[in-house]
């Protein structure tokens, strides 16, 4: 059910994020709407002969004050850690650097396969003599590309999708529901993760990851069996080193892409961060179930309206995800844990959750109906049928005459309709809209 992960690594100003841009380009249109959570991005889905796998721009990330030296090292082992295929990118203007062969040598020793992008060949024709100087690097067949015109990037895709175990796509639904707790340091993740494994006596199941070797815990009590994954970094935490905190965002990502629900995970003495929000919209692009649990309630001095008061505050700072539902908890004391476990279930199923075409369409002439389809010189926008092509998360497709005039409020208005009709709580879904002439 995960989808690889492939990580784009090289020294700057070879093109990373240029080509990373170019290889997700199709895709952004569909989730680009989403205020907030879309700028400075550093990943997203990239499609390829049917299959999809997750890229990871790690020149985008940051590492705080290293030297670029040690920056650079850092994204590399980054990338070794969570990415099964690396796609690593060298500048044929540039030619051959020192760092070049530095990172070259990381990514060789670690045995993970490794894709070498030459990047800036912009001509097409007789290839540059320059380009042979490459494989000095020692890894192989060369792909000369061009991020800016594209060329030779499906090249390149074919060598990277070769190197990808595709197996999962077609999995039957596991009954097990994998989840992700995922937020800012300190808010009390590993101390929940600790809680519910000492309140269930648990297994823990070591399980081969699909991307990496992730310890993931499987928990079953009466509210059925679950996988929370990637809990080995939360569970050592204390003893490791400070500077681990700097792989967070990518251990994140690389949950959150492993699991089925994410439970959001904010402190309720510290209030929202903008950080929280960042965390938020990896599990929002990836269409997974969300949750948002406040934990530290037990800390919180409260009377009848603080819940009350702190909710609307939190759907305010929320509000691209106003589908999630929102609790309030203590991990030192337990309080409601039971309550997430019942919430983790329901948002699940939700994220699952298939509409007959006859109940949309039916939806749709009523909600058509009440407002009408916007209009441009006298053109009017008509939505001629609707209809769910997946779940998990829940898509669904419109065939329109102009796309243009179905604009991103109309959509709103439908997609609202559609979920007050059939819930869809705790899940973000997508709409695809089709122009049928
Ligand atoms: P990054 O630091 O590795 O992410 O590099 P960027 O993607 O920011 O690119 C660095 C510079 O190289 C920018 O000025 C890009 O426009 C340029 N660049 C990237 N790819 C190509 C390419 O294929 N051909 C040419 N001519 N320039 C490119
Ligand atoms: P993580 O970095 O998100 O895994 O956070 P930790 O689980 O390590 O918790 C950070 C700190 O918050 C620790 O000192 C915990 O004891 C404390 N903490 C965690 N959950 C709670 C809670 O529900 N209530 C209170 N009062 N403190 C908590």
């Amino acid at each position: 059910m995960a989808k690889p992960i492939v990580a784009v690594v090289g020294r700057p100003n070879v093109g990373k994020s240029t080509l990373f841009n170019k290889l997700i380009g199709q895709r952004l249109a569909i989730v680009e709407d989403t205020p907030g959570v879309t700028r400075d991005r550093i990943f997203g889905d990239c499609e390829w002969q049917n299959h999809t796998f997750l890229l990871v721009d790690t020149g985008g990330i940051e590492m705080g004050e290293d030297d670029i030296q040690t920056h650079i090292r850092h994204q590399a082992q980054l990338a070794i850690d969570a990415a099964e295929c690396i796609i690593m990118v060298v500048d044929l203007r540039a030619g051959v650097t020192a760092q070049d062969q530095d990172i070259a040598n990381q990514l060789m020793r670690s045995g993970k396969p490794v894709v070498l992008a030459v990047n800036k060949v912009d001509r097409i024709g007789e290839p540059p003599m320059e380009l042979y100087d490459f494989y000095s690097l020692g890894l192989g067949e060369l792909y000369p590309i061009s991020s800016v015109h594209g060329h030779g990037t499906g090249d390149l895709l074919d060598a990277v999708c070769e190197h990808l175990n595709f197996e999962d796509e077609n999995d039957q639904e596991d009954e097990r529901i994998t989840v992700a707790v995922i937020g800012r340091p300190n808010v009390g993740k590993s101390s929940l993760i600790n809680y519910i494994l000492g309140e269930n006596r648990m297994i823990v199941a070591n399980e081969a990851g699909t991307t990496r070797d992730a310890i993931d815990s499987q928990v079953d009590n009466k509210y059925g069996s679950f996988v929370f994954t990637d809990t080995a970094g939360l569970r050592k935490r204390g003893k490791v080193e400070e500077g681990v905190e700097r792989y967070s965002v990518l251990r994140s990502l690389a949950a959150v892409e492993r699991s089925r629900v994410c439970v959001i995970m904010i402190d309720a003495t510290v209030g929202f961060t903008e950080q929280d929000s960042k965390v938020a919209g990896y599990a929002h692009e990836q269409g997974k179930a969300c949750i948002i649990a406040v934990n530290k309630w037990d800390a919180v001095e409260k009377d009848d309206k603080t819940m009350d008061v702190q909710r609307k505050k939190l759907m305010n700072d929320f509000s691209f995800m106003s589908y999630a539902p929102i609790i309030f908890i203590s991990a030192k004391t337990g309080q409601r844990v039971d309550r997430l476990f019942e919430l983790i279930k329901y948002v699940d199923s939700q994220n699952a959750l298939r509409v007959t075409t006859g109940m949309l369409n039916e939806l749709l002439a009523r909600a058509t109906a009440r407002v009408q389809p916007p209009s441009d010189k006298g053109r009017r926008l008509k939505i001629y049928y609707m209809t769910q092509i997946s779940t998990r998360p829940p898509t669904f497709v419109c065939f329109v005459n102009r796309k243009d005039l179905f604009h991103f409020s109309y959509q709103r208005y439908i997609e609202n309709q559609i979920r007050e009709t059939f819930g869809l709580e705790g899940t973000p879904v997508r709409m695809v809209v089709r122009e049928r002439g």
